[in-house]
């Protein structure tokens, strides 16, 4: 029977606010080997009694109930996706499910060089790489690892393999990067990628880092449209980044601004926590397990009906402005 709330005429997941989610973010591992300051700065540290990950067969089963409620894109994320031995095998089987039409990889870049053509060959059709830093000394700084370089050559091994949709993922960082903006900038002037510059958002754990580091991306916009760059409209499935292009660039500048008002009105997502928690938001006070329904394809049914039912929870928006991050220790736990 159709959930009248939950799901509209067409068989799509809604919230009560209507807003419509055709795009989850699948957090395949909270593990990390980077040691980014703003997200993992000890590194990655294992949680004592912490519950496994989703086993393949439980990630699958996963993706096949989100297809049957109209959602069609995925995004791999982690921590760091790549580093599941499992990757490849995941990556190929999720692009064969009915109903996905385009799968997304969120990485830090780790052996990108070798492995582009393993990713493309899997399905995967979307990929963003993080990159903080052009300037190695930086990026060795803000990361904690010597991988400039490899990034770099991994972004143009991915364009080298076909995949279709190339972004860098910049967080804004005062004091750290905001002098780096107008090379960014011209990193994409002859490149068909997207770079997006992400607004430090403050989480459980980095409070005093965010006081000192977080930058408003008011400064990027107005630093673009002063250089003649135009706002492009929304696409369908398209995530959180308001979009510039510019005539004398073949690729875009995005800019993802969660302390901007109405930030959430146009939210489209839903993420799942490694260990199969459903997060309605990013800065939520907790997930709602999924695992028990994850341990056999007869529980399809029984999965797709709670994960309707849990709809009713998603929050109208963040709580950012007034200091509340959630429950959200930092973001390499429920996937970025
Ligand atoms: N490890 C992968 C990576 O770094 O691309 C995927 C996971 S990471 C959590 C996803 C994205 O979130 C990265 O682009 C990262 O820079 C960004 N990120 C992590 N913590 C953040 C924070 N506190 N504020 C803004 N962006 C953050
Ligand atoms: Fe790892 Fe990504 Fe977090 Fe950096 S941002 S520590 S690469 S999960």
């Amino acid at each position: 029977m159709r959930d009248v709330i939950n799901i509209a005429n067409d068989g799509e997941l809604q919230d009560r606010f209507a807003r419509r989610f055709q795009y989850v973010r699948l957090s395949l591992t909270d593990i990390c080997n980077f040691s980014c300051s703003y997200c993992l700065p000890n590194g990655f540290r294992k949680q004592k009694g912490a519950p496994p990950q989703l086993s393949v067969d439980e990630l699958i089963r996963l993706v096949r109930a989100f297809a049957a409620l109209g959602v069609w894109k995925i995004r791999l994320t982690g921590g760091e996706p790549t580093i599941r031995p499992e990757f490849l095998e995941i990556a190929s089987r999720v692009s064969a499910i009915d109903g996905i039409k385009k799968l997304a990889v969120t990485t830090n870049g780790y052996r990108l060089p070798e492995r582009a053509e393993s990713y493309a060959q899997a399905g995967i059709t979307a990929i963003n790489i993080s990159t903080d830093s052009l300037k190695s000394e930086k990026f060795n700084k803000i990361t904690k690892h010597d991988r400039l370089l490899e990034v770099l050559d991994g972004i143009t091994a991915c364009q080298n393999a076909g995949i279709e949709t190339i972004k860098v993922n910049t967080v804004l960082l005062k004091g750290l990067n905001d002098d780096e903006l107008t090379d960014f900038v011209a990193f994409v002037k002859d490149r068909p990628i997207a770079l997006r510059f992400i607004e430090l958002m403050r989480t459980n754990s980095n409070s005093d880092y965010f006081k000192r580091h977080h930058l408003s991306g008011r400064k990027v916009s107005d630093m673009l449209e002063a250089s003649g760059w135009s706002k492009l409209p929304r696409t369908a499935g398209a995530g959180p980044a308001i979009e510039f292009s510019h005539p004398d660039s073949t690729g875009r500048i995005g800019l993802i601004a969660p302390y901007s008002t109405d930030f959430c009105s146009t939210c489209n997502r839903l993420r799942v926590s490694a260990i199969g928690q459903l997060h309605l938001c990013l800065f939520g006070e907790g997930g709602f397990d999924l695992r028990p329904l994850l341990q056999s394809d007869a529980m399809l049914p029984e999965l797709i009906k709670r994960i309707c039912s849990l709809m009713i929870h998603k929050a109208p928006a963040h709580d950012l402005h007034n200091g509340n991050s959630g429950a959200t220790p930092h973001l390499a736990s429920i996937g970025g």
